[in-house]
């Protein structure tokens, strides 16, 4: 296929608005795929993505669509649609030379939306703009159209209006796509370069890395270099996803497609690589943004005899996700573990799942926390930390008062748009969450778009469910990174009968410390059983206790019940209840449930 005939796209959308609909009908309209297969959303692959319905990680397809009895290559990237993983969009838009700007014709634009939109803008991304949905009764593509005008000055005739369930105006999607999108920039006679943008691990051929050829082409059997790292490779597979995988001889310059190359480890399939023929050294692809982990979680097994397959499991995933990074650690309650750092908190939640279902991994999770930073004084302090400028995401490093002139913490720019009438509940929700407001605008008769400066730490938990609790699901929000600023930071540590237990202590604003400390002590009273000895739960701020919760004794005797005679369901019983101690952890010497770690520090 002539460069002129390929379009390489994605289509970016906020979640629901039909992205996995839309890529399955074009799939099967470019007779990619078999309408009767039943499979939804073919390109939704991982079990977790199908079950919440969300797009993890980035696929691809190649499909061929004919034009006026021109074949036309198109290669859809998929991109995820949630506000954790916009780097993982960024990184698939620079494979791409348009978009589609997917817009539910029902709900409008959302956050996502707009951060999507200027994604592929500042990329200088041809954007189509299609509205979604308008089979449904209250769809009402005139006044999403205005929207469309008034926020990114979308002119009204170059608006698509379809729906991707009934396949209706979807043709003209394609179409759009071949006419407007331009044909990708590249040169079939230079020397082979290649952008590595997407990987992912297979247990039998190692890392499998998708590729965008920008230059010359490359086959099966070459040697080839990574410029990142100067390792060199023989292509042991070539192939295009149609989404299935079909091997292919050779990939040449616009093509999208896979490869393997005996890659074995995560460091070696590096997203961002600039991929060349040995010996025939390239000017090297611009890289992305290195992505920012912006919540860190320890991560333990519940049985420490998991250790070493719970490793496994874990660098299986991270080879997947570069977007993940891990360091190990160690807890006097949990043991060894690693601190994982997350892009946010739905992603923490998706690589926990992830565990558990692909590697059966059953893990503790401690309460997630952002990377504060302080100034250190004192020329010894300074020595001591080789720097006066110092870092920590786990609260159990919170740098002592005494030697630290200030604390500074991560904010982030947060967009919210909803209807106009939950204004007041969301202005007091980011209030209740020391935001300063930056903005607000109205983007149509009855919707406002408001811009919110925000502590990151206090939005990693739950504000995202109680801003959909307070708008009754209307409001969206997304957010971007902001910077450091100073801020009154302290740490709450929670005592058990008064010993400090550092697994649940927390980093938290000093106005907020008796509140959040009075929550947490309530929320272990409910969660840690009853045992043979009185437990006081305290919560303290250097020393001075700001909460308190007092946990009366108890003795559960599981035999109780039981009169002599059956000796093996006593000690089934018994046996029951050593399970159930297994995964239970001994902190001061009072048992406490393993997986309340991260129930903890939630809010509600
Ligand atoms: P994604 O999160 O953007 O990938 O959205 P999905 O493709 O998973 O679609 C979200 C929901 O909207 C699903 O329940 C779809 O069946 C539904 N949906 C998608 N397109 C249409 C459409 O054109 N009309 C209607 N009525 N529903 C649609
Ligand atoms: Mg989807």
């Amino acid at each position: 296929i002539p460069v002129e005939n390929i379009r390489n796209f994605s289509i970016i959308a906020h979640v629901d608005h039909g992205k996995s609909t839309l890529a399955d009908r074009l799939l099967e309209m470019a007779g990619a795929i078999d309408k009767n297969c039943g499979r939804s959303q073919v390109l939704d692959k991982l079990q977790v993505e199908r079950e919440r319905g969300i797009t993890v990680k980035a696929q691809s397809a190649s499909l061929i669509y004919n034009v006026d009895g021109t074949d036309y290559m198109l290669n859809l990237i998929d991109t995820p649609g949630h506000v954790d993983f916009s780097n993982e969009v960024s990184r698939s838009l620079s494979a791409c030379q348009g978009v589609i700007l997917l817009v539910d014709a029902n709900q409008g634009v959302q956050a996502q939306t707009v951060a999507n939109f200027y994604m592929a803008f500042t990329k200088e991304l041809v954007i189509i703009p299609v509205l979604n949905k308008i089979d449904l009764k209250n769809a009402n593509p005139e006044a999403i159209t205005d929207q469309l005008k008034n926020i990114f000055g979308i002119e009204e005739n170059e608006v698509l209006k379809i729906s991707a369930k009934l396949g209706t105006g979807v043709d003209a999607v394609l179409r759009a796509i071949v006419e407007r999108i331009p044909p990708p920039p590249v040169n079939r006679d230079k020397p082979f370069r290649a952008l590595l943008f997407d990987s992912w691990y297979d247990r039998y051929r190692g890392a499998v890395s998708l590729l965008y050829v920008v230059d010359g082409k490359v086959q099966m059997g070459d040697m080839i270099s990574s410029a990142l790292s100067g390792k060199l490779y023989e292509v042991k597979g070539l192939g295009i996803l149609t989404p299935q995988e079909t091997p292919v001889e050779c990939l040449v310059a616009g093509q999208v497609g896979f490869m393997f190359c005996n890659m074995r480890s995560s460091q070696e399939a590096h997203i961002g690589d600039t991929i060349f023929h040995e010996g025939n050294p390239v000017a090297i692809l611009p890289e992305f943004k290195a992505s920012q982990p912006m919540v860190f979680a320890g991560v333990y097994p519940v049985d420490q005899s998991h250790h070493v397959e719970l490793r496994n499991a874990i660098e299986r995933l991270v080879l997947n996700d570069s977007a993940v990074t891990s360091s190990v650690e160690s807890s006097p309650a949990l043991g060894l573990g690693w601190r994982l750092g997350f892009l946010g908190i739905l992603h923490l939640e998706v690589f926990s799942q992830r565990l558990l279902q692909e590697f059966n991994a059953e893990v503790v999770v401690t309460a997630p926390s952002v990377t504060y930073k302080a100034t250190v004084i004192g020329e010894k302090n300074i020595k001591k930390y080789r720097s006066s400028e110092i870092s920590f995401s786990n609260p159990s490093q919170f740098p002592d008062p005494q030697i630290v002139s200030e604390y500074f913490e991560p904010f982030v720019l947060g967009t919210i748009i909803s209807p106009d009438k939950y204004l007041g509940p969301i202005m007091q929700l980011c209030m209740d969450r020391r935001g300063i407001q930056k903005s607000m605008q109205n983007i149509d008769n009855h919707t406002v778009m408001m811009q919110f400066i925000l502590p990151l730490n206090e939005i990693v938990i739950d504000f995202h469910d109680t801003l959909k609790s307070v708008s009754s699901g209307y409001a969206s929000f997304d957010y971007e990174e902001y910077g450091y600023f100073e801020s009154k930071l302290v740490k709450l540590v929670i005592l058990l009968n008064g010993i400090p237990v550092d697994e649940l202590s927390a980093v938290v604003h000093s106005s907020k410390a008796s509140i959040v400390g009075h929550k947490i002590c309530a929320k272990l009273k409910e969660l840690i059983p009853r045992q043979m000895v009185l437990i006081a739960i305290q919560a303290a701020v250097g020393g001075k206790i700001v909460a308190r919760e007092t946990l009366k004794p108890y003795r559960k005797d599981v035999t109780a019940k039981l009169y002599g005679g059956d000796v093996t369901r006593r000690k089934k019983l018994l046996k029951q209840q050593a399970e159930g101690k297994k995964k239970m952890r001994m902190l001061a010497n009072i048992n406490v449930p393993k997986d309340i770690f991260i129930d903890v520090l939630k809010r509600n």
